[in-house]
Order: structure tokens, then C-alpha cells, then sequence
């Protein structure tokens, strides 16, 4: 990576670029020291220790000339300690993460923080204005386009520009998505967990799955984590939607990772009841449509029994039916929304558990828990 050299500080020493010039990669830095005094965070000016700001920072410009800006929040503790970043709508259409970055922002005051918060609200400004995944126009997928470069395509710019002001100067980020639009998820988290303070966030965020796995290259958790800034992304329900419950544990976790990182210290780092750590190559499958037609989803709650009827496929005139079953015990992470399947088509992401796990998921769907059709 370039930077400054020598950043030799230890564990929490971090480097800063100093400089006014956003977006490039020259970098006159200045050293951080190790844990002591807390420090300014700095991006064009300074946020100073004990200090909440608001703003919005450009990243690119529309062809009508003006600036194309992410609206940001630092939220500077009075105290020493790690800088955490928190990202939403890198896809422009996935904001239950924003919601929960709101709130965020809202919530937390910089008397009782030890380190500094950093809330890149939206990332992809112009997917967000036209609520579509992508960048328009080229259709580019700012979460391939990490760490960027100053003069590339719009995305990789924009990337640039928000990796560089912004991911360097933290120790460890919560990168937020939900299902791509026509699908729903279960709340999850994706995190490579051969990675010891990937692990250490991903345990800390409390959710009941773990998709372990390496990012897709160009993504912000890939790039990051390769950086030495561990990062974990999570998966919450569907585009287009605040989902209450799903934002209300999405806080309980950012809550639970600053305990565990003694950003906020003495607050209880929390345990899910249960959990399962699916190895993303091996143990999850995709059922997907062997016919097309229509499909109506038939399972309840997110665990299925095997040979339960998950969904059915039937033609138009309903003269033929077929019913999709689950080859095994497991939990149905990812599902269709869009009722319409060609051959070929996903159906429903199935990961399987253990005979344990299903009877402490069969605890929660008995009471109440899972309230809401996970596909409805
Ligand atoms: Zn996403």
C-alpha cells in the first residue's frame, strides 16, 4: 500500500494524511502516537477529541457539474482508543444499513466514547439517489471497485476518494448490505473467519450466522482486511426497506463491537444464544428451479427439516406442480422474492446445521421470534 513509511507504531499506531489533498495518494503523513492521548481526526480539517461533526465530503462530480458528496458523521471520543468505521449503501438500494447508521450518529456522545466513530452514511450517492444497486449509467458496482484509483472509471474514483480520506485512518470497519433487490436474506454476518481480529469482530457483532469466507476482490472487505483493517460485512434483509427488528439488532451489535474493542468499555458484549460459522465454500447450497413457472415460497420460519416442502413451482394453467424439498436439516439464509423462476434460476440459499443448533432455532421460531415470513 503506499503511505507514509515507517509505520512501525505498534498495534493501535496509525498513520494520518496530513495533507488537504483528498483523493490523492500523495501522503505527507504525520505518525499517530500509540494509546494515550486521544488525537484529531482529520480529512480536510480537523475533528477534534470530545467533538460531533456532521458533514458531507466530495467524491466525484455529475456531468451538470456538481459535487457528488457523501454525508458523514465523526463522532470523536473524549477518550484514547481505535477508530472504527462504519459504511452503508455501497449498494444504493440496500438501507436497512442506513438506518442503523443514523442512529448511530444520533446516539452515541463523545464523552462516553474511547476512540472515534467514523459513518459513511451512503457511500454510493448517485445508486442512492436513483435507489438502484449500481452506479448509473455504467452500471458499476462501487463494492468491485476498492481501493480505487484518482483517475480511473466514476467508481473506482469514487472508491478512491472515500478509501482514501476515510478507511486508512481507521482500525477496523462494519460494512453494512442487505439481499440484492427480488430477494430477501436472514440476518447474517460474512467475515473471513481464518483471520484472528476478523473473527475477534465478527463473534462480537453477535449474529447467529457466520458466513466465512474471503470478499469478492475490489470489495471494501476484502481490500480493507487485506489492508490490516479488519472488516466485517453484514447481510440484513431486503433492498428498498426499513426492517425494525433487523436495525434494532444491527445496533445491538455496533454496541456490542465497540464493547468488545473497549470503545465503549464495561458495556457487555453480547451472545446470540446460538451460533453457526458456515464455511461459504463448502457448506451452503443453492436450490435452484430445474423448471420455470411460478413459485410460492411454503416454509414458515428459516429452519427446515429435511424433506420439508420449501417451495412449489407450477405452471400457468396448474396442471403441473413441483414441489422444491430440502435435501437436508438447515437454515435458509437467502430467498427468492420475485415469484417468477426459469430453469437455472436461485431459489433459496440452505445451510445446514447440526441436530443442536436446529433444536435451539426451533426454540426461537417456537417463541415468536421469527414472527415475520422470513420470505414474505
Ligand atoms: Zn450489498
Amino acid at each position: 500500500m503506499n503511505g507514509p513509511d515507517g509505520d512501525d507504531t505498534g498495534v493501535n499506531g496509525r498513520v494520518i494524511d496530513a495533507g488537504n489533498d483528498s483523493g490523492s495518494d500523495s501522503g505527507s503523513g504525520v505518525e499517530r502516537s500509540v494509546r494515550g492521548e486521544p488525537e484529531p481526526f482529520r480529512y480536510e480539517v480537523e475533528v477534534d477529541p470530545g467533538e460531533v461533526r456532521h458533514f458531507r465530503h466530495e467524491v466525484g462530480e455529475t456531468y451538470l457539474g456538481d459535487p457528488v458528496e457523501v454525508p458523514v458523521t465523526v463522532i470523536n471520543g473524549e477518550h484514547d482508543g481505535p477508530t472504527v468505521l462504519l459504511t452503508a449503501a455501497i449498494h444504493g438500494d440496500e438501507l436497512n444499513g442506513v438506518k442503523v447508521l443514523q442512529e448511530v450518529a444520533a446516539g452515541y456522545d463523545p464523552a462516553e466514547i474511547h476512540g472515534t466513530l467514523v459513518c459513511i452514511h451512503v457511500c454510493n450517492v448517485p445508486g442512492y439517489l436513483a435507489q438502484q444497486r449500481y452506479l448509473p449509467i455504467y452500471d458499476q458496482d462501487l463494492n468491485r471497485s476498492f481501493p480505487g484509483k484518482p483517475r480511473s472509471n466514476t467508481a473506482e474514483r469514487m472508491a478512491n476518494a472515500i478509501y482514501e480520506t476515510f478507511v486508512r485512518q481507521c482500525d477496523l470497519a462494519l460494512d453494512f448490505h442487505t439481499s440484492t433487490r427480488g430477494r430477501t436474506t436472514m440476518y447474517h454476518v460474512r467475515a473471513d473467519m481464518t483471520n484472528p481480529a476478523v473473527a475477534r469482530l465478527a463473534w462480537a457483532f453477535g449474529s447467529n450466522v457466520v458466513l466465512s469466507g474471503e470478499a469478492d476482490g475490489g470489495s471494501l472487505r476484502s481490500v480493507a482486511t487485506n489492508a490490516g483493517i479488519p472488516t466485517i460485512t453484514i447481510e440484513m434483509g431486503r433492498a428498498h426497506r426499513f426492517q425494525p427488528e433487523l436495525i434494532e439488532r444491527g445496533l445491538d451489535g455496533v454496541e456490542s463491537v465497540l464493547a468488545e474493542h473497549d470503545v465503549l468499555p464495561g458495556k457487555p458484549v453480547i451472545y446470540p444464544g446460538w451460533r453457526r460459522v458456515v464455511d461459504a465454500a463448502r457448506d451452503k447450497t443453492w436450490l435452484r428451479a430445474d423448471t420455470g413457472g411460478l413459485v410460492e415460497m411454503e416454509y414458515d420460519a428459516p429452519l427446515v427439516r429435511e424433506g420439508d416442502s420449501i417451495c412449489t413451482i407450477t405452471d400457468h394453467f396448474k396442471t403441473r406442480e413441483r414441489t422444491v424439498r430440502a435435501p437436508f436439516t438447515g437454515v435458509v439464509v437467502g430467498a427468492l422474492q420475485n415469484p417468477v423462476a426459469a430453469p437455472g434460476h436461485p431459489l433459496c440459499h440452505l445451510v445446514s446445521v447440526d441436530e443442536g443448533t436446529a433444536a435451539e432455532i426451533q426454540r426461537e421460531v417456537d417463541s415468536g421470534e421469527f414472527s415475520e415470513r422470513p420470505w414474505a
